[in-house]
């Protein structure tokens, strides 16, 4: 019992992570021709992170919808905007808006002023 909270070697997440990458990076080729065939990219990632713990770069989790994990092309099938010092990624297919702040961007810009 006590074997399934156990984290995994740390060898196995490294090359979890880079297929990881792959995965997105198929999905970016992909998409043009297959769309339906991007999303089951995404979701065989997001597998891959459940199984092995670790979790997805946030520069690769904007490129998925959080509510119906389809891959995300901007101009294709979402819109992407900038409110209120936040990225807003609307989801053509499930129409739900994500939201991603940019603080910190803003902060670091500020402070190489
Ligand atoms: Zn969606």
């Amino acid at each position: 019992m006590k074997r399934k909270h156990q984290k995994k070697p740390i060898e196995q997440q490294k090359i979890a992570l880079e297929r990881i990458k792959v995965l997105f990076k198929e999905a970016k080729a992909a998409f043009k021709e297959y769309p339906k065939l991007s999303d089951k990219y995404v979701d065989r990632a997001r597998k891959i992170a459940m199984k092995y713990k670790i979790s997805i770069p946030s520069s690769l989790k904007k490129q998925f919808c959080k509510h119906c994990y389809c891959y995300l092309m901007p101009a294709e099938n979402c819109t992407v905007r900038l409110t209120k010092q936040k990225i807003v990624y609307y989801c053509k297919s499930c129409k739900h808006y994500a939201r991603y702040p940019y603080n910190t961007e803003i902060k670091a810009r500020r402070a190489r002023l």
